[in-house]
């Protein structure tokens, strides 16, 4: 009984958003939904009236013939009723087809819009990461599916509300014991649309959902594949994926069986009052209080009521899991941004003066501080390294630098004014970063690099430009040298290694050119030579260009004109390389460390 009201419940918000679907699918295709609405009435209605003229013609047979006209006007109804459907049905489909196409469109679309708009905090967030699978798993032909069912149940509504209408008219105890007795399957459906199906269903474990899927990717790429293949380890993940599959299907089918012992119990009290109402018009029909024709008018009404009555039930039950769904599909494109720009202070286009001043932060939900009273200025035009163990805080605090988060505590400061009150666009139009874990896009490469900066043009002399600076000359010996298609799994296309994504993804940050370059250890699979020269053309950057980069490598950092340290979450050290080591610290210990190492 739980599932039962819990559904009716959520009555008032199926009808919102179905209503909403309604009118996106208006605004999409005006007339492939007018069409699909308009002809799917007429069809639904075209038995009643095929059984209406079926009555009168028996009836007129049956007392004897006077209006000679009026039977062919019933017989052409007749013809008209048994042909229509499948005429128009041709037509209906088209406009379904039209209406189907564009609303896939529309939701598609939305979906990347929205994706592409989030704060990358979301991505990190729990609750937003398993909507995101959700919408992802079940695409968005369920918002058809729903929008159909949905529409089929207010048609099924309607030829019910008719033909009761009809019954009553014959006989008020006949259609009360058809209500009536109907009531248990309706009652028995309405719960079972709380029940799942496949691996959506409510009760399923959203965490081994999602690992299900995750799983399924570890086998189909070839990066994690070729460890699992050779060593036949892949059994680990077939196994969790098997008995998930199995513990959903064993609730699945206990639900399914429900569903069929309790309606054929509810069915049986449904066909008992369907027997009791035919047996009444049989004898009324004897005792001659009722003509043949209204007769079988009457039991084909009961007939088109029962298979009414069984296909809303149907869609009732495909409804409700669907409205699971597109309640999760509808609060991910409502979802709000966890950080909203709200400044208007706009950046110019050249590097500002950046200052951490007392810096706390803790990660949602965390208890402990990643970054304490973090304090670090960063002048316009600095070279700066960033160093420290792994866990330190490196990448929390570039990621508080792009504004992914905001501080817990203190202050984060451009040019002296706090980083809320700018407009964050004109802080990302300057900034160029390029994380440890960067996008290995499989497009052109001169598309890849051209990425930089997107504007749909490619400027070929920048991409060259950019390519040398980032030491990636294996491009010229490519086939199709800038312009090759990078993947082996499309036409010409071929792969690169490691080092050779890191170094064009690089080139991209060159192609960018920002007034302040922010770089998470991007050289760690470059060899020893590209390297230096990467840094030695980054180190003479302009002088009013900003660069920060992060670093285990103390052949590069020590060429910084600053170098931080940054151990547990704070600024340990800040200094240029010989300032650090006369200070004997933590930085004159990683260095003596590594210095040792290639003794
Ligand atoms: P580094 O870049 O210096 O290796 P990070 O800044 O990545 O270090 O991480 C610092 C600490 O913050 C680590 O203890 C890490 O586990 C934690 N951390 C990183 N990202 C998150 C997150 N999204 N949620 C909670 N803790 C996180």
């Amino acid at each position: 009984m739980k599932d039962f009201f819990e559904t009716i419940k959520s009555f008032p918000d199926i009808v919102r958003k179905t209503t909403r679907i309604y009118k996106n699918s208006w605004i999409n295709s005006k007339s492939g939904f007018l069409g699909y609405t308009f002809f799917a009435l007429i069809i639904a209605f075209v038995p009643y009236i095929r059984n209406w003229a079926q009555g009168n013609i028996i009836n007129a047979f049956e007392v004897s013939v006077t209006d000679i006209s009026q039977i062919y006007f019933d017989a052409g109804l007749f013809i008209l009723a048994i042909i229509l459907p499948s005429v128009l049905s041709i037509f209906s489909n088209f406009a379904s087809k039209k209406s189907y196409f564009k609303d896939g469109a529309f939701y598609e679309n939305k979906i990347i819009e929205k994706s592409l708009q989030i704060n990358p905090q979301l991505h990190e967030d729990k609750y937003f990461t398993n909507l995101l699978n959700k919408v992802n798993e079940k695409g968005v032909f369920v918002l058809n599916n729903f929008k159909l069912d949905s529409f089929n149940i207010i048609l099924d509504l309607l030829i019910i509300i008719v033909t009761s209408i009809t019954l009553l008219h014959f006989s008020t105890m006949a259609f009360l014991v058809i209500l009536i007795t109907s009531l248990p399957t309706l009652l028995v459906n309405i719960e079972y649309g709380q029940s799942h199906w496949f691996i959506w269903g409510n009760d399923v474990d959203t965490e081994k959902r999602k690992k299900f899927w995750i799983y399924r990717s570890y086998v189909d790429a070839f990066s994690s594949y070729v460890e699992l293949f050779l060593t036949k380890s892949g059994k680990y993940f077939s196994l969790f994926r098997s008995k998930f599959l199995d513990e959903t299907f064993e609730k699945q089918k206990n639900n399914e069986f429900k569903l069929m012992s309790r309606g054929f119990l509810a069915g049986l009290v449904n066909w008992s009052g369907i027997i009791f109402v035919v047996v009444y018009f049989i004898r009324q029909v004897i005792s001659g209080d009722l003509l043949v024709g209204s007769f079988v008018f009457i039991i084909s009404l009961i007939t088109g009521y029962t298979l009414t009555l069984t296909s809303f039930f149907k869609h009732l039950s495909m409804v409700y899991p669907d409205y699971k769904y597109i309640s999760n599909f509808f609060e991910f494109l409502d979802f709000k941004n966890s950080i909203e720009s709200n400044g208007t202070k706009k950046l110019s286009n050249t590097a500002p003066v950046i200052e951490f001043k007392n810096v706390y932060f803790k990660y949602p939900d965390a208890t402990k501080h990643v970054l304490e009273d973090f304090s670090l200025k960063i002048e316009a035009g600095d070279k700066l390294a960033v160093i420290g163990l792994n866990g330190a805080g490196k990448t929390t605090f570039v990621k508080l630098l792009c504004r992914f988060y905001d501080a817990t505590e203190g202050e984060i400061l451009f040019n002296g004014i706090n980083i809320k009150e700018y407009d964050l666009e004109s802080w990302y139009e300057i900034l160029g970063v390029l994380f440890q874990e960067y996008g290995k896009y499989e497009i052109p490469i001169n598309e890849l690099v051209a990425l930089g900066r997107y504007d749909g043009e490619i400027n070929d002399k920048k991409i060259k430009e950019a390519l040398k600076l980032s030491e990636a000359e294996f491009v010229k010996k490519l086939p199709n040298k800038e312009k090759t298609q990078l993947g082996k799994q499309f036409t010409d296309g071929v792969d690169v290694s490691v080092g050779q994504w890191q170094k064009l993804a690089i080139a991209r940050m060159f192609y960018r050119d920002p007034a302040v370059m922010v770089l998470d250890e991007p050289t760690s699979s470059i060899d020893a030579e590209a390297e230096m020269k990467i840094f030695e053309t980054l180190e003479k950057f302009s002088k009013q260009k900003t660069v920060i980069m992060i670093s285990h490598r103390f052949s590069t950092v020590r060429n910084a004109d600053k170098i931080c340290v940054i151990n547990e979450g704070r600024v340990y050290e800040h200094g240029t390389h010989e300032e650090l080591l006369a200070l004997n610290g933590e930085y004159a210990r990683l260095f003596n460390l590594q210095a040792e190492g290639y003794k």
